[in-house]
């Protein structure tokens, strides 16, 4: 997790950060990686461990206030309360924005409302049991209960998958060719998927970045050795997202310039389709590690790489369900070879490479109550130990991107077809290996 929110974890992450337990094994684990040596060179250990820092110096934390205002007698200050953190981080990720194009919010119409980023209303209908289906939900109660492996329960539909990230007007309008007509995988219609998830993507990681002083304050009250670790590991973590801010950013601004264009003709996709709903339905954006047969793609443990983007949805439109995965021409680097180890794969194992894919990356994921129930023990642990993984890599001691077949053998889906969708550069070959090669 040391690039903050290596994957868009971040509501889970920010949590786990908090948990102490899991910030002592993240600590430890932290010195020898890039994002570690970058904050330890503006951070001075020995002025804290070794001589004493005068009243007025700036402190060793490198809030940029003297130490007398910040962390002299730091163990001495009352802790803060878990309680009232997991308030600020509920309302961190109830802010009401709209996340259209800065010229478009003068015409914003009504309050930010609560809307889905699985798209179609119909989408986790489909898949609910009683108007509930299986999600991850972190609190810090659950991680002190479970030692920080929460298992997913269920969830009203309503709240699944929601977030306050446009207004009540743009939500219909902007949306409408996505939510009122039959997807067709229309340009037009990827790009409202990717654009969908990347807001939600930059909502969480701004409500993410909001929270930090909530992160550093965790320390009053501890000894010195575990305010080193506190603010060493925050800091980490903020750098980390920091770059994941830059980076979005720049995928925001390549969504923008198509919207001010008014062609959609850049993006680029591949979608899957599906006979009935998905059992694992999600939305967001994610930086390929690796490919599906372990090629390095970014390393996002160094904070200064840049990161290309690629947007999975997962959805069902009433007839059809659909996982897409779109991107932009910038992000073509990385994301030409991840589509091409996926499209190399074999009809029958692609809807098990795809539950890797979703389980190992996203947060933002429900799943269908009877397809759960229906795994073994063993299926749902390894399930599990992907999305731990995205809170906590430490926990469950694997490293992090991995999706090459793992041996587990999940219940596949009937697929439908395959198509690839919009120009991608001429010298590469991404052929479907589906049985339609439409689009
Ligand atoms: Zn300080
Ligand atoms: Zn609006």
């Amino acid at each position: 997790m040391t690039r903050g929110p290596p994957h868009p974890g971040d509501v889970i992450q920010h949590a786990y950060l908090w948990w102490h337990e899991a910030r002592r094994r993240q600590y430890e684990s932290l010195q020898d990686r890039p994002c570690g040596v970058v904050y330890a060179a503006s951070f001075n250990a020995d002025s804290l461990m070794a001589k004493k820092l005068g009243r007025n110096d700036p402190c060793w934390c490198g809030s940029g206030k003297k130490y007398k205002r910040c962390h002299l007698e730091r163990e001495y200050q009352e802790r803060e309360n878990p309680w009232e953190a997991e308030q600020e981080l509920h309302k961190a990720y109830s802010k009401r924005t709209c996340s259209v194009p800065p010229d478009w919010k003068s015409e914003c119409r009504g309050p930010a409302i609560r809307a889905h980023t699985v798209p179609k209303s119909t989408s986790l209908k489909s898949i609910s049991r009683k108007g509930h289906v299986y999600g991850y939900v972190p609190t810090f109660a659950k991680l002190t209960k479970h030692k920080g492996k929460i298992p997913p329960e269920l969830v009203g539909i309503n709240k699944a998958s929601t977030f306050t990230g446009f207004c009540s007007k743009h939500d219909t309008e902007f949306f409408a060719p996505l939510e009122t007509q039959a997807f067709n995988a229309l340009q037009e219609q990827c790009f409202l998927l990717a654009y969908r998830a990347l807001a939600r993507e930059i909502y969480t990681k701004d409500a993410s970045a909001a929270l930090s002083d909530v992160r550093k304050n965790a320390d009053k009250g501890r000894p010195e050795p575990d305010q080193f670790a506190i603010q060493a590991l925050s800091s980490s973590f903020d750098i980390g997202l920091a770059a994941g801010q830059r980076d979005n950013s720049r995928h925001l601004r390549e969504m923008h310039e198509c919207l001010l264009r008014g062609s959609f003709s850049s993006v680029r996709a591949y979608v899957v389709e599906t006979a009935g709903p998905p059992p694992v339905m999600c939305s967001g954006g994610i930086f390929p590690e690796e490919t599906f047969d372990g090629t390095k793609l970014h390393d996002l443990s160094d904070p200064s790489e840049h990161a290309d983007l690629l947007t999975i949805t997962s959805f069902y439109d009433g007839s059809r369900g659909y996982v897409a995965l779109v991107w932009f021409p910038g992000s073509d680097t990385r994301c030409v070879p991840f589509v091409e180890s996926l499209s190399a794969i074999p009809t029958n194992e692609l809807t098990g490479a795809l539950v890797r894919l979703i389980f190992e990356y996203l947060e933002n994921t429900f799943i269908a109550p009877d397809w759960w129930e229906s795994l073994t023990e063993g299926q749902r642990h390894a399930l599990n130990n992907r999305m731990w993984g995205i809170a906590d890599q430490f926990a469950t001691g694997q490293s992090t991107g991995n999706i090459q077949p793992d041996g587990i053998n999940l219940p596949s889906w009937a697929i439908q077809a395959r198509s690839l969708i919009g120009m991608i550069c001429a010298n590469s070959a991404i052929q479907p290996a589906g049985e339609d090669a439409s689009g």
